[in-house]
C-alpha cells in the first residue's frame, strides 16, 4: 500500500510540475483521484469475491471432512464389532476331567469336547439354579440364607410352586 501511495504522490507532483493553471491542476488531480478510487473499488470487489469463494470452498471442505469422520467412525464401530466377535468369544477352558487347559471359540454352544481326554464338558452360562445352590457356588452372592431366621423363604417357595 505504501508503494502505491508513494507512486500516487509522485504522479501528482509530476502533474503539479507540468500544469501551471491552478484551476486545471485542481481538475486533473480530482480526476486522477476519481480514477484511482474506481480501480480501488474494482480491486476491493475482486478481493471480496475471492474471499467469498474461499469461504465457500472451506465450508464445502468442512462438510466433506464431517462426512469422512462419519464414515471413519462407522468403520471403527464395525471393526470393533468384528474384533469383539473374534476376541471375546475365545474362552479359556479348564477340563474338569483331566485339567487340560485350552481355548475354544464358543458361540451359542453349551457343551464342548475336551481335545485331550475327549470328555464332554458342559458349559454353565447361567448361574447355578437356586435349587442346586448350597450357598457356595461360584456365582453365589446372596444364596446363603439357609438359616431358619426367615419364614418368608418358605412362603416364597410356596408362591413359586403356585406360579408353576
Ligand atoms: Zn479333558
Amino acid at each position: 500500500m505504501s508503494v502505491l501511495s508513494d507512486n500516487y504522490k509522485r504522479i501528482v507532483s509530476e502533474i503539479e510540475g507540468k500544469i501551471t493553471n491552478p484551476e486545471e491542476l485542481e481538475f486533473v488531480k480530482e480526476k486522477v483521484a476519481e480514477l484511482s478510487m474506481l480501480f480501488m473499488d474494482i480491486i476491493d470487489n475482486l478481493a471480496d469475491k475471492t474471499e467469498e469463494k474461499i469461504q465457500q470452498m472451506e465450508e464445502k471442505q468442512k462438510q466433506i471432512e464431517d462426512k469422512i469422520n462419519m464414515v471413519e467412525s462407522a468403520v471403527n464401530e464395525i471393526e470393533g464389532d468384528i474384533y469383539e466377535e473374534d476376541g471375546n468369544f475365545d474362552f479359556e477352558i479348564v477340563c474338569p476331567y483331566c485339567n487340560y487347559e485350552f481355548t475354544a471359540e464358543i458361540t451359542g454352544k453349551d457343551e464342548i469336547t475336551c481335545p485331550e481326554c475327549n470328555n464332554i464338558i458342559e458349559l454353565d452360562w447361567n448361574e447355578e439354579d437356586e435349587d442346586g445352590c448350597t450357598g457356595h457356588c461360584s456365582g453365589c452372592h446372596g444364596c446363603e440364607e439357609d438359616e431358619d431366621d426367615f419364614d418368608e423363604d418358605e412362603q416364597d417357595e410356596e408362591d413359586n410352586e403356585d406360579d408353576m
